[in-house]
């Protein structure tokens, strides 16, 4: 029997039209499909009856077995209540409503035996229950209940409009009903065996209405899976389709301005893991298809040198590359640094930014499309739509997340053919995170630090103790280094956070005092002429402290700063504190990094603190703030479509993820179309859920 699932819930017994628009507005369940795919969070086990003279304090939820005697209406300050006197054999209880009161007392039938279930309350000697769910033990016993009772995600509006979890519950058993336990399989026998999953048809049943604890976790795992398999299936699909569709620039050879640099002018050996990243690119631009990969690399880890050498096969191969950065002070920072690396060759560099002068900017713009410049590197600016490229073959963006998409797609379109794109980060995104927000994309992770590069030692200190950490600061500047003092400035609070920094300068000021100490002090709401110029006397080592906001967090490179005190380090986030970590340890000093904080610490805030204090791994950092904050909290991946789901969580589904990953590769290799007759199911489901899938517009 196959009724169609697109049937409206109207139709359903249990569900008149105001229920149905209640279910609408408040859950988006529509159809047959929406309710069936409407899953409980957590279930309750109903296999235990209590009795009224074995009740305790503080019980949990319990059912009990009894006879409601009376009813009566008492009048409270605002409204009334209403108490019905509840009885079993061995004793009597209140049962109590603080709304809805009109409808319960119509429906409640008198001494005739319910099955009430709920949390007591114990007051004045006596037990009672408010809001109790309550059915006939009549019902009760019909039911398709179960050992394992669902407890469906609810609203407020669907609470005092009495659409229970029981309500919900009875309606999901009129639709079973109705359709049969026959529902379409989505996946294919091999898979459903080589994974060792239950049916489609069971799963569905199990999950409303679990016989037992063991066939509920193979439910669950067979809809998780189910989820995340097709969610990969697209990304990877979409991936496929664009390498074969969209044609991109192939880079042929490796040339003269690599090979040069590579033998004369790189001041180091690079890294394995340099190496590796670097040969995964140059497949990529040496295929006829369009690169899109991410780079990912913790801070420190030397993704620059990766982008120039990319940028120098472009040139090998006669095109032009671009590097663009989200802010001036990183741009300039790439440029000089670039420069420097390809001092002696014969290669043309130009910074383009928001301060470049107009009688430079056209020097640029006609060199650009003479094709006499051959790397721009910049801000923003370098997307400008006067921005035009003589023959554009790569792009590369650092701190991708930095930018929009429309931001990127622009770079996009600024040659025939879209260039190749490297975008970079230095956010560590989790394994399993990547794998569901840039599914799509290529990864290549840098995950190896330089040689000789030596930790950052962490400390965490109370603001009691701050007179030793200034003396400990006085120690390092008498050996020549510099010191960032760093404080929050959170957008809610920006005036006390203004306030708080500007307190902290002066109280430095007072213990480091001039001529011997020289501060720098720079943050938001300076002109940035201003920021520059602070920045600029810190750099060149005029100052020995520099007392900022968290503006410096973005990759500023001064490799003779080796102390970071964070102040107020309880109120940033892990991957902020990470970050401003990775401002120090760029030199050869040992550096340190100080946590300040009060005595006053939440459980959160211990183990962020403590996580810094123990592991300086990028990754691991990631895993602790996307165990603690959810996916969507973390950079890089907010408003992401993928982690809109419906049962599968990608944390503690991490291993599921995987297999779903593997398992949607390995078929899409064998079966790219997905034509052969034993994928039809899934074929069909792919087609089905593409076709409503919000997946295509909220990736690039
Ligand atoms: P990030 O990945 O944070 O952008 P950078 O590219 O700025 O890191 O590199 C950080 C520092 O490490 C730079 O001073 C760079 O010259 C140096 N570096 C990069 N790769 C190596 C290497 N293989 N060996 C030694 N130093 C390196
Ligand atoms: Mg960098």
């Amino acid at each position: 029997m196959t009724t169609n699932l697109n049937t409206s819930i109207t139709y359903l017994k249990g569900v008149g039209p105001s229920r149905a628009d209640l279910l609408k507005t408040e859950l988006g369940i529509q159809t047959y499909s929406d309710l069936l795919n409407f899953f409980p969070f957590r279930y309750i086990d109903r296999t235990q009856f209590v009795k009224i003279n074995q009740l305790q304090q503080n019980s949990a939820e319990i059912q009990i077995i009894g006879k409601i005697t009376s009813l009566k209406t008492v009048k409270q300050k605002r409204g009334s209540r209403l108490v019905a006197t509840f009885m079993d054999e061995t004793g009597t209880m209140e049962l109590i409503w603080f709304r809805g009161a009109k409808w319960i007392k119509d429906a409640i039938k008198l001494n005739i035996p319910y099955v009430i279930f709920g949390k007591t309350n114990y007051f004045n000697r006596s037990f009672s229950m408010p809001h109790p769910e309550m059915e006939l033990v009549s019902e009760y016993k019909k039911s398709l209940r179960t050992a394992m009772q669902p407890v469906y995600p609810s609203t407020e509006k669907l609470t005092n409009k009495g659409v229970s979890s029981r309500i919900i519950t009875k309606i999901m058993q009129s639709l079973f009903q109705e359709v049969g336990l026959n529902f379409k399989e989505t996946l294919s026998d091999e898979i459903i065996k080589t994974n060792q999953l239950i049916s489609k048809s069971e799963a569905l049943f199990n999950i409303h209405f679990p016989k037992t604890q063991e066939l509920l976790t193979q439910a669950q795992k067979r809809l998780k899976f189910e989820e995340l398999f097709f969610i990969q299936l697209q990304l990877i699909r979409k991936k496929m389709i664009r390498k074969a569709k969209i044609k991109g620039f192939n880079f042929e050879k490796v040339g003269t301005y690599f090979n040069n640099f590579y033998h004369h002018n790189l001041p180091f050996e690079l890294t394995n893991a340099q190496k590796r990243v670097l040969k995964e690119i140059r497949k990529d631009i040496g295929s006829n298809a369009q690169m899109n990969r991410l780079l990912q690399g913790d801070v420190g880890s030397g993704k620059t040198i990766v982008a120039l050498l990319v940028m120098l096969i472009a040139l090998d191969n006669k095109y032009q590359a671009a590097l663009m950065a989200p802010t001036e002070i990183l741009a300039t920072q790439h440029y000089n640094a670039i420069v420097e690396l390809l001092n002696g060759m014969n290669v043309s560099v130009k910074l383009l930014t928001g301060s470049t002068k107009t009688k430079d900017r056209k020097v640029i713009h006609q060199n650009l499309e003479s094709g006499d410049l051959q790397i721009l590197i910049g801000t923003h600016a370098l997307i400008e739509d006067k921005v035009k490229f003589k023959n554009l073959g790569v792009a590369i963006i650092d701190e991708q997340h930095r930018f929009g998409v429309a931001q990127r797609s622009k770079l996009w379109k600024k040659n025939e053919l879209p260039p190749h794109i490297l975008v970079m980060t230095a956010t560590p995104i989790p394994r399993t995170l990547a794998m569901s927000v840039y599914g799509d994309l290529d990864i290549s992770v840098i995950d190896e630090l330089p040689p000789g590069r030596k930790e950052v030692k962490t400390a965490h200190r109370y603001d009691a103790n701050r007179l030793s950490v200034f003396k400990f600061l006085k120690e390092e500047i008498a050996k020549g280094r510099q010191v960032y003092i760093v404080y929050p400035l959170i957008n809610e609070s920006e005036v006390m956070d203004y306030k708080d920094l500007m307190d902290g300068y002066e109280s430095i000021s007072r213990d480091f005092p001039k001529p011997m100490y020289q501060i720098s002090i720079v943050h938001g709401k300076m002109k940035s002429e201003d920021k520059e110029f602070e920045m600029q006397r810190f750099i060149k080592g005029e100052t020995q402290i520099m007392v900022a906001t968290t503006v410096i967090e973005v990759g500023v490179n001064i490799p003779n700063a080796s102390v970071m005190v964070i102040e107020s380090a309880e109120r940033f986030g892990l991957s902020q504190l990470h970050q401003l970590r990775g401002r120090v340890g760029r030199g050869a000093e040992q550096s340190y990094c100080i946590l300040m904080t009060s005595f006053k610490l939440s459980n959160e805030a211990k183990i962020r603190l403590n996580t810094m204090v123990e592991t300086s791994d990028g990754f691991k950092i990631a895993e602790v703030d996307l165990k603690l904050r959810g996916p969507g909290n973390l950079m890089g991946t907010q408003q992401s479509g993928v982690l809109n789901l419906r049962i599968a969580d990608i944390v503690k589904d991490a291993h599921l993820l995987k297999l779903a990953r593997f398992t949607a590769i390995n078929l899409l290799e064998n079966d790219p179309s997905l034509s052969n007759p034993e994928n039809r199911f899934i074929n069909i489901a792919y087609h089905e859920i593409s076709k409503n899938s919000t997946l295509w517009a909220n990736i690039s």
